[in-house]
């Protein structure tokens, strides 16, 4: 199977703080692959410099391929990219923003009519197609994002912890736009917290811990024989939770005796 990502070396350091620290990252096309770690851990940055949005200072980055620095109009063309805190043009209303979109991309003003109907249907935005962008809840402006992010119908999904502030019926209908989509071949890369979704959708997983990959492969090697990937991704990232003795939080939740009556 050839790989859709791959990073050799993958640099990057922010004065005196290393952020990513020689990252060897690999998914396998089709895969629907989580990218897991600490708060800090390096994933933004990481994801950043694969999808050409920050440049690194060393290591290189293919997708399906094609170097992202040396060919960046091959690899824009073939990836979906969904960032944290997108930044989305708040004045033109759903619709317009993936006609717009759709245009950017060179895509016919038929098919990008035809596609983000089919778009906005299926993410249930349909009735908030007209309403600007800027009065849309955290949730519509993950989905709408998410709909311009598939408009041109990418090889490579990116998407940076698009589960959050995400509802549950609206998360579930996420689900089942990339379940779909990886089913078609295509391959999603997302980064996420949540250990539970990621051990739900994904066959593929990447550890990071403090700008490293501490593990990496099929879902099933990186679980291991412990009884969940949560309790793998303690392990890897080298921490259990502490209670408050240890944590020296013993004056949380103490009252002196008489506030207790
Ligand atoms: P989280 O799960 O909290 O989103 P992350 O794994 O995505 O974290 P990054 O955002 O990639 O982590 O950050 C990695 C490290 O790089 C952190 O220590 C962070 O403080 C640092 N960093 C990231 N962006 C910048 C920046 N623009 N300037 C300075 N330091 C930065």
């Amino acid at each position: 199977m050839s790989d859709a990502v791959r990073t050799h070396a993958l640099f990057k350091r922010y004065g005196q703080q290393i952020a990513v620290a020689g990252v060897d990252l690999v998914v396998p096309a089709g895969s629907f692959a989580g990218l897991v770690g600490p708060n800090g851990a390096g994933k933004t940055t990481t994801l950043s410099m694969i999808t050409g949005l920050l440049r690194p200072d060393g290591g290189s980055a293919e997708v399906d391929g094609f170097h992202v620095w040396r060919d960046p109009v091959e690899v824009k063309a073939r990836i979906g990219v969904l960032p944290e805190g997108l930044r989305l043009f708040e004045r033109l209303s759903g619709r317009e923003l993936l006609l717009y979109n759709g245009r950017l991309r060179g895509i016919p003003k038929a098919d990008v009519e035809q596609r983000a109907g089919e778009l906005l249907a299926v993410m249930d935005l349909a009735d908030a197609a007209d309403k600007l962008v800027v009065d849309y809840s955290t949730g519509m402006r993950k989905k709408i994002g998410l709909a311009a992010a598939l408009l041109h119908n990418p090889s490579v999904l990116f998407l940076d912890e698009p589960f959050e502030g995400v509802d549950p019926v609206s998360a579930n209908t996420l689900t089942e736009v990339l379940r779909r989509f990886t089913a078609s071949g295509s391959t999603v890369i997302f980064s996420s917290h949540v250990m539970d979704l990621v051990e739900r959708l994904c066959d593929w997983v990447s550890v990071m811990s403090a700008g490293h990959i501490v593990a990496q492969g099929p879902l099933a090697d990186v679980r291991g024989d412990r009884p969940s990937l949560n309790q793998a991704f303690l392990e890897l990232v080298g921490r259990s939770s502490q209670s408050g003795e240890e944590s020296g939080l013993t004056w949380l939740g103490a009252r002196p005796p008489e506030a207790r009556s």
